[in-house]
């Protein structure tokens, strides 16, 4: 919790800022009230804790502007939050006006023979898919935290999930976007144009900005048909270079929509520490694979499993599957992955990174930095998992059975820069979905090309003179 007179000095230095928003908003608007703005102070991996003398909670873009605005007249500094489900430390305020998005949360339109939907920022995703469905159609980003994060949050980390390798990032399912600029102003991007050669994609500069150039307000989203079956199979296989060698096979026409893989420690953590969880095999396996399949018919669905995992199974590429027969075992299945985060907290300290690689080097990638890790920190165990299917691995190194906690977190930064290393040399990149946030800032000004820095420092400083926007985030 944050210290009274820490807290004291921020209000005292900001008075007649905070005065000015206080009075030029509705009273739903804000609050100073510490116990109502704590949870929104911590964070899911509980690393960082921060500290702001208000919370703003507009309603509107209008509002959003006037906070905006008064900020940019009172040198106030802001931190825009969704969901709070960022895992980089990108929507924490240390010091800075935080802008809760949560009650900007309509869904203002939509129009299924353009297949587009305009969802307010504050929106849940959980919603945006619901409201999708009602119309009949799919709105495809899918992520565990999918009931708490905001459509702004996703835009604003251009977030990945489980349906990357058909359906892209958040990028390629939003046309355009709104937003409050640093100075106050409007940018209205929305539009339900596909074909659009007007100059520079204004809106797209936003997406993956972590809040650092302006609040997003609305989002014009691409609508797709709705699937007629989903089939989800679960493969047990013996290393991960099978389940790489799986993934090449599972592609059917464009029906494969998921590829997730996980490691036997990290199904054992789910089964051991959540509830209702259950090993769907009887014999052991290594590592699994969670597939998805998008099909016409039911029929079609188990005709595709079929025909994919039988050959696979004769061949010895993977050892057993089960494919599942009905919603709820399918629901079943899922589950097992989705609680691959939650179940870490009962695994002691962790280390996490999220990184990418090309596919092919996935399983090279595995053999080299599990020794290297264990270089560092002997015996840590790492629990590999996450989106094999676009080369995303969430690569998370637990601390060794009874290490003490705060000895092992001291080595975080020589554990990440040692992974780190080995996925520059393969060609991958440090950040997968999540974003650089306060993370990976350092990091990214070591690693990046001098070039890509300084035209994203120029892009800043052209679009936020002041530094007013998430100013200690990504650059
Ligand atoms: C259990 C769990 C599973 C997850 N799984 C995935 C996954 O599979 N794939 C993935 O990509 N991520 C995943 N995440 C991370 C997280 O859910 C995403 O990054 C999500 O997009 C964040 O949305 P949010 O609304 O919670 O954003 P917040 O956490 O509130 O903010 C994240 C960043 O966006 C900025 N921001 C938020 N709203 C706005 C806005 N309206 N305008 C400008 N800036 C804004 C913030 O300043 C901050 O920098 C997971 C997180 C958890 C806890």
């Amino acid at each position: 919790m944050i210290g009274c007179d820490a807290l004291r000095q921020i209000k005292e230095s900001n008075v007649s800022g905070i005065d000015a928003l206080k009075s030029a908003l509705p009273r739903a608007s804000w609050t100073e009230d510490q116990d109502i703005i704590a949870p929104w102070l911590t964070e899911w991996r509980d690393k960082y804790e921060g500290q702001t003398p208000i919370m703003v909670m507009p309603e509107s873009v209008d509002e959003t502007a006037k906070i905006v605005s008064i900020a940019r007249e009172n040198s106030l500094k802001l931190v825009p939050q969704g969901g709070n489900t960022g895992l980089v430390g990108g929507q924490t305020p240390q010091g800075e006006i935080l802008v809760s998005t949560r009650r900007m949360s309509a869904i203002r339109d939509v129009n299924t023979v353009t297949n587009t939907m305009i969802a307010e920022a504050g929106a849940t995703l959980f919603t945006v898919q619901e409201r999708a469905e009602k119309h009949n159609r799919k709105f495809p980003l899918s992520l565990a935290s999918e009931g708490s994060c905001t459509i702004g949050g996703n835009l604003s980390t251009n977030a990945g999930g489980v349906h990357v390798l058909k359906y892209g990032t958040t990028k390629d399912l939003v046309l355009g976007i709104e937003a409050v600029l640093p100075n106050g102003e409007v940018f209205d991007g929305l539009t339900d144009l596909r074909k659009d050669n007007t100059g520079y994609d204004l809106s797209r500069l936003f997406l993956g900005a972590e809040g650092t150039l302006g609040i997003i307000t609305a989002a014009s989203l691409k609508l797709f048909p709705k699937s007629g079956f989903i089939q989800r199979a679960m493969v047990g296989l013996k290393t991960a270079k099978d389940a790489v060698a799986l993934l090449d096979r599972c592609r059917h026409g464009d029906s494969l929509t998921m590829f997730e893989v996980m490691p036997k420690i990290g199904l054992d953590l789910v089964t051991t520490h959540i509830p209702n969880q259950t090993d769907p095999f009887q014999s052991e396996h290594q590592w699994f694979a969670l597939i998805d399949w998008e099909a016409d018919t039911e029929l079609d669905g188990n005709r595709i499993a079929e025909t994919i995992l039988s050959p696979a199974m004769e061949s010895g590429l993977i050892q057993d599957a089960v494919i599942a027969q009905s919603s709820q075992q399918a629901a079943r299945l899922l589950s097992l992955r989705e609680n691959m985060s939650a179940a870490q907290k009962h695994n002691g300290a962790s280390i996490k990174q999220d990184i990418t690689l090309p596919i092919d080097k996935i399983a090279d990638f595995l053999e080299v930095a599990d020794k290297a890790v264990d270089q560092v920190v002997p015996n840590c165990r790492p629990v590999a998992f996450g989106h094999f299917g676009d080369g995303n691995i969430h690569y998370n190194i637990a601390q060794p059975i009874g290490s003490n906690r705060d000895d092992f977190l001291s080595q975080w930064d020589l554990i990440s820069e040692t992974v780190f290393d080995i996925v520059g040399e393969m060609g991958g990149s440090i950040s997968a979905e999540h974003g650089i946030g306060i993370m990976k800032r350092e990091t990214l000004a070591n690693r990046a090309h001098p070039t890509k820095m300084a035209l994203m420092r120029a892009v800043k400083q052209a679009i936020d003179p002041d530094n007013i926007m998430n100013p200690r985030v990504l650059i």
